[in-house]
């Protein structure tokens, strides 16, 4: 973990499952960790249906091992709320869950799932973590835990990820909220995903090419050809009362969130270089 100043922001990235965070914002946490913010990465199920091959219990295991060696590249950690795969519902004992984890992290920024996409797993947790952010200020909403952490002490800022190719339920684009310039990281975030290895072999075998890489590679692309750089992730910021709705995710980064880079960001203090992917 980069060593963390004053006013460097904790991250708590939050999604569904293994493998959706380094598609959708691992360049930008990357970014984050090369800033000196803490990271915390964290899935809601451990990817206990991705596999056709091992039973429940067997993937899950191998899919934390694989998440937890992703988010070590930044030097982030990683957690698993241990929900279930296409079992993720917006009710009283799922919201509090996501609360105590809310409190362990003690984020200023969270990064999570858009509420539009095509999955209801990701929907779900997005409805799950914004309420969460929320309730987790509130002394008298308990979690149930053995040993509850603290309250929030304020309302972090609030930001969605991307929906799987950028489009609704039916079909229509989103249009971002702003963009993050992540090409300098992107063999990075690449080495991210191929940590995923069980799910890079499966659609290797489906497909006969590395569409797993492919498909992150082509959509940085996408996003990034909107602003004239070579890679980019998308984000809308949450900006209902009474969150934050300052950009301190931009700030952090020292970007304009349209490919402008108003300072250099500091890498010196970021993880430290890791072998190309082969
Ligand atoms: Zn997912």
């Amino acid at each position: 973990m980069p060593e963390s100043t004053a006013s460097a922001a904790r991250i708590l990235a939050i999604h569904a499952h293994p493998d959706d965070v380094e598609f959708q914002c691992a360049g930008t946490l990357a970014l984050l960790a090369g800033a000196g913010c803490p990271i915390v990465v964290a899935t809601m199920t451990p990817g206990d249906c991705g596999s056709v091959e091992r039973d429940a219990e067997a993937i899950a295991a191998v899919r934390r091992a694989e998440a937890r060696a992703a988010a070590a590249l930044i030097g982030a950690d990683y957690t698993c709320l241990e929900f279930r795969d296409l079992a993720i519902f917006e009710d009283d004992e799922s919201r509090r869950r996501v609360v105590e984890a809310l409190r362990r992290a003690r984020p200023d920024i969270v990064l999570t799932a858009p509420p539009v996409d095509y999955l209801c797993d990701h929907e779900a947790t997005s409805r799950l973590v914004r309420d969460a952010c929320f309730a987790a200020t509130l002394p008298n909403y308990k979690t149930r835990q053995w040993e509850p952490a603290p309250p929030l002490a304020k309302i972090p800022h609030l930001y969605y990820m991307d929906a799987i190719e950028g489009i609704d339920r039916d079909g229509r684009p989103q249009p971002a909220g702003f963009l993050v310039d992540v090409s300098k990281v992107f063999d990075l975030k690449r080495r991210m995903l191929a940590c995923h290895a069980s799910q890079r072999d499966w659609l290797l075998k489906q497909h006969g090419i590395d569409e797993y890489l492919e498909a992150q590679a082509r959509w940085g692309a996408h996003r990034g050809a909107e602003i004239g750089v070579a890679q980019a992730e998308a984000f809308r910021q949450y900006l209902g009362h009474p969150y934050p709705t300052d950009n301190r995710l931009l700030a952090s980064i020292g970007q304009d969130g349209k490919g402008q880079h108003l300072q250099a960001p500091s890498l010196t203090s970021g993880p430290s270089p890791v072998p190309p992917l082969r």
